[in-house]
């Protein structure tokens, strides 16, 4: 990835003002003592790189999709490739999805950045569709769905109706830090995230947007094949 792509961030030992690096933050990803990054929460804006960039850097590291919400916070003094959890995937992702991933998107109040990428997916450039991974108009002909945006109100029945339409078994993937955590509209009363509450989620794809090879790689990284 070129050298301004901000992917994952890690943070050293070196001694700064605390309360000061957190402040930066406008959505409350930077925690505790030592300093600890909710990339699940982080818009990737870079401030906190900015003001402190021998205590926060981001790497080029596009690998950062995950299904264990756990894993995608960066503790300091990390410095390895993110990895997904193999107890929390089910033995059917691998069976049924194995080569031929159908999804259905499901844009509940985004801002057509996630969207934008997510159709990038499928062009020449990234081609998902060279493994059997491609979205579709209906639900119905889906394996399952992937949400964008913080999940509003409006689309709170949408995303339930279309989740339902698709057959079992079916698969859920957060694409952004809008979908994972509400981003910088967390705790907005016009949100309505119950859905999340009352579903497991098999994927979460960091990112603000998110980079397509990201999306790639979680995926590809869910449904491959396992012998163990
Ligand atoms: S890059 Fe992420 S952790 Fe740093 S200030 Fe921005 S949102 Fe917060």
């Amino acid at each position: 990835m070129p050298g301004v792509f901000r992917g994952r961030p890690v943070i050293s030992k070196e001694q700064v003002d605390e309360d000061k690096l957190r402040s930066l933050c406008p959505t409350e990803a930077i925690t505790g003592s030592p300093i600890s990054i909710d990339i699940g929460k982080c818009t990737f804006c870079g401030e906190c790189s900015f003001a402190f960039p021998g205590k926060i850097h981001f790497t080029t590291d596009y690998k950062i999709a995950t299904n264990d919400r756990k894993r995608l916070i960066i503790q300091q003094g990390d410095d390895y490739p993110f990895e997904l959890n193999p107890d929390l995937i089910r033995n059917e992702i691998s069976e049924m999805f194995h080569g031929s991933l159908k999804l259905r998107q499901v844009c509940a109040g985004g801002d057509n950045s996630c969207e934008l990428e997510l159709n990038a997916c499928s062009n020449v450039n990234f081609d998902m569709g060279r493994f059997g991974i491609e979205f579709v108009a209906s639900p119905r002909h889906a394996d399952g769905i992937v949400i964008t945006g913080p999940i509003t109100e409006n689309m709170a029945e949408s995303l339930q109706i279309c989740y339902d339409a698709t057959p079992d078994p079916k698969i859920i993937i957060l694409a952004g830090v809008d979908a994972i955590s509400g981003g910088i509209f967390a705790g907005s009363p016009a949100l309505n995230r119950q859905f999340l509450e009352n579903h497991k989620i098999d994927l979460f794809v960091p990112g603000n947007p998110i980079h397509p090879l990201t999306f790639i790689n979680g995926i590809l990284e869910l449904i491959r094949e396992r012998n163990d």
